[in-house]
């Protein structure tokens, strides 16, 4: 499982690991975050309203969710039972609650933190990123603070100093 600040670059790692290597699984969330430019339904996340979320929640059809800067995320839970019980790795890109959520119900799952180079280059990506207004990257570098103190939760830190480096180690992991 990984996990890290916003903007840190999870996303990137892993669409540059799965670039090489396909075969790896990725979990796609549900969300209640509207796509940013690019972002497509069922790719990058399950794109749902208020209402299906709750749907979601009720139906236990969520391994885990949280709210997250003001939107919900949740991971589907049978996509994640069929490729476990199919003896197939799981790759899941939660933030912190999520992480702690599926370290009680799976303790077996591997915490990895993606940590920044600095606090400074967390700041530059988020706002270089450019698809967020100023004020949810506030809410987001305040966010990333709580993260990057909860580091020490974690069975591994990987630090995004070079997405290939990193995409590498990750994949490791996961084998
Ligand atoms: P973003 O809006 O930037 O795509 O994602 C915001 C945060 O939500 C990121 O830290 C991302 O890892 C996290 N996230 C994405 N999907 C899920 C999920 O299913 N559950 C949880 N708990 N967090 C998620």
């Amino acid at each position: 499982m990984l996990s890290g600040p916003s903007g840190v670059g999870k996303s990137t790692v892993v669409a540059h690991m799965r670039k090489a290597h396909p075969e790896v699984w990725l979990s796609v969330s549900a969300t209640t975050r509207k796509p940013r430019p690019g972002e497509q339904d069922g790719v990058q996340y399950f794109f749902v309203d208020d209402e299906e979320f709750d749907k979601l929640i009720a139906n236990g059809e969520l391994l885990e969710w949280a709210e997250f800067a003001g939107n919900r995320y949740g991971t589907p839970r049978q996509a994640v039972l069929d490729r476990l019980e199919a003896g197939e790795p799981v790759l899941l890109e939660i933030d912190l609650q999520g992480a702690r959520q599926v370290r009680e119900t799976m303790p077996e799952a591997q915490l990895v933190f993606l940590a920044p180079p600095s606090w400074d280059e967390l700041v530059r990506r988020l706002t270089g990123r450019g698809t967020e207004s100023p004020e949810v990257i506030e809410r987001r570098l305040a966010v990333a603070k709580v993260e990057l103190a909860a580091e020490s939760e974690f069975d591994v830190t990987l630090v995004n100093t070079s997405v290939e480096d990193v995409a590498r180690e990750l994949l490791a992991l996961l084998r």
